[in-house]
């Protein structure tokens, strides 16, 4: 059976962590590859994992914090140098509102390359999803969520479809505890959530422990994965983070994120 497979490629933030890279996921669905955040250090990451850079078909991009948007760059850059492959196919890029300006911008201080990689790159923006991504069998549907964070900010939920199967998942990209946020995750089979820091801290457009317990049984989420842990909530440690989170949410399993996390789904 092929696989309908999520790896947890960096549960961290911008602190700068020996033990966690910056945010990035990566979502398999039969032979489609989808990259979902890349913020600096990601590339190093995922050729740790064993992720090839190559395979990517689709890269989706949460917001302009460098936490998760930093080895966009790099990626397209690399892609196009790559000794000894040449690639041909398309990638899709989808970002928020006003990321195709963004990457404009982005050619005029770098070169032609942001755009002409030398393969043809898709540039989708959240108003233009739902997008269909489809190989053989498989199919990845993409929309695109406002969330509370930074103004153009966003999160994503996938339909990820192989022979009939089909998965949800769900991810907050950065967010506060929101409606939108609900939305989103509404009866995901996986909510990858941000749990950025602990209860009480003044941290505007970002969740604790029990916010994503909370959005999490209003969406009845079937299954929670966490990640996106500042120092605060790291000092917790897991058995009080999980506490937390069960105050509110009790439908099903919580994996808390570590980098190399993989969820078969
Ligand atoms: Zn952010
Ligand atoms: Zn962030």
């Amino acid at each position: 059976m092929k696989p309908i497979r999520y790896t947890m490629i960096g549960s961290g933030t911008l602190v700068p962590d020996i033990e966690r890279g910056t945010a990035s996921h990566h979502l398999q669905c039969g032979d489609i590859h989808v990259l979902v955040d890349l913020g600096f250090g990601t590339l190093r990451r995922m050729t740790g994992l064993g992720l090839p850079l190559g395979a990517l078909d689709v890269v989706a991009i949460s917001h302009r914090h460098q936490d998760h948007f930093a080895d966009l760059l790099p990626l397209l850059f690399t892609l196009r140098h790559l000794p000894g492959e040449r690639r041909v196919e398309p990638l899709a890029l989808v970002g928020y509102p006003d990321f195709g300006a963004d990457l404009d911008r982005l050619e005029n201080i770098f070169g032609d390359w942001v755009i002409d990689p030398g393969f043809p790159l898709d540039v989708w923006e959240a108003a233009d999803t739902p997008i269909e991504i489809e190989r053989d069998d498989a199919v990845v549907e993409i929309n695109a969520y406002p969330v509370v964070h930074s103004p153009e900010a966003v999160g994503y939920r996938f339909t990820l479809g192989v022979a009939g199967r089909e998965v949800v998942v769900a991810y907050t990209g950065d967010t506060e505890e929101s409606e939108e946020a609900i939305a989103l995750a509404r009866d995901a089979d996986l909510l990858i959530a941000e749990c950025s820091v602990a209860d009480g801290l003044q941290a505007p457009g970002h969740m604790t422990p029990r916010a994503v317990g909370r959005v999490a049984a209003a969406a009845a989420v079937k299954r929670l994965a966490v990640a996106h842990f500042y120092p605060s909530v790291l000092a917790l440690g897991w058995d009080e983070i999980e506490r937390r989170i069960r105050e509110a949410y009790h439908h099903g399993p919580i994996e808390l994120g570590a980098d190399g996390l993989e969820i078969d789904l």
